[in-house]
C-alpha cells in the first residue's frame, strides 16, 4: 500500500472544513487503507486525518497503542463522520505536534475525556469513550476536519508555540 504524501501547513486544505462520507465505496476504502497505512509508516505517527493527505473528506484515523502515555487504548480507530457527542468537565494542557506542522510544537488545553460517535470502517455507527492521550489524540484529528490545527488551539501564539530542535 502506498504511503501518501502529507500535506503542510500554509495548505489551504488544512483549512477547509471536511464534507461528511455519503456513502462507503470502494474509493473510500481504498482512501482509509492508505490512510492507514500512512500512520504506520511514520513511527510516531498516533492519527492522521484526511485533508492532511489531500482528500476533503471527514475521515480520521488513528492508534495509539503502544505508546507511553497511552492508558488501555482501543487500538486502530477508523472514524468516518466523527462527532463528539460530549466533552469531560477535566482540561489538561498537553504539547502536541502534527505532520502537518513539523516544524512547531504546541501547548494546547483538551478535554481528558471524549464522548464520539463515528461510522466505524465497516460502516457501522459506533460510541466510543475515549479517555487521557486517545481522547487528546481524537480532538486533534477532529480539528483536522473542521480545518483547524493545533496553532489554533493555543491561548498564546507567544508563549505556548515551540519551534521544534530536534526530530524524533
Ligand atoms: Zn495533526
Amino acid at each position: 500500500m502506498a504511503v501518501l504524501p502529507i500535506r503542510k501547513f500554509p495548505d489551504p486544505l488544512l483549512k477547509s472544513p471536511t464534507r461528511n462520507v455519503l456513502k462507503l465505496d470502494d474509493q473510500i476504502k481504498r482512501l482509509i487503507q492508505a490512510m492507514i497505512a500512512t500512520m504506520r509508516h511514520y513511527p510516531h505517527c498516533v492519527g492522521l486525518a484526511a485533508p492532511q493527505v489531500g482528500s476533503e473528506y471527514r475521515i480520521a484515523v488513528m492508534d495509539v497503542s503502544g505508546h507511553p502515555k497511552a492508558e488501555k487504548p482501543h487500538g486502530l480507530l477508523v472514524l468516518i463522520n466523527p462527532i463528539v457527542m460530549e466533552y469531560g468537565p477535566r482540561e489538561k494542557v498537553g504539547r502536541e505536534g502534527c505532520m502537518s506542522v513539523p516544524d512547531f510544537t504546541g501547548n494546547v488545553p483538551r478535554a481528558m475525556k471524549l464522548r464520539l460517535r463515528a461510522f466505524d470502517q465497516t460502516g457501522s455507527p459506533q460510541d466510543w469513550t475515549l479517555r487521557g492521550f486517545e481522547a487528546v489524540v481524537a480532538q486533534h484529528e477532529i480539528d483536522h476536519l473542521d480545518g483547524l490545527l493545533f496553532l489554533d488551539r493555543v491561548e498564546r501564539v507567544g508563549s505556548d508555540v515551540f519551534r521544534r530542535k530536534t526530530y524524533r
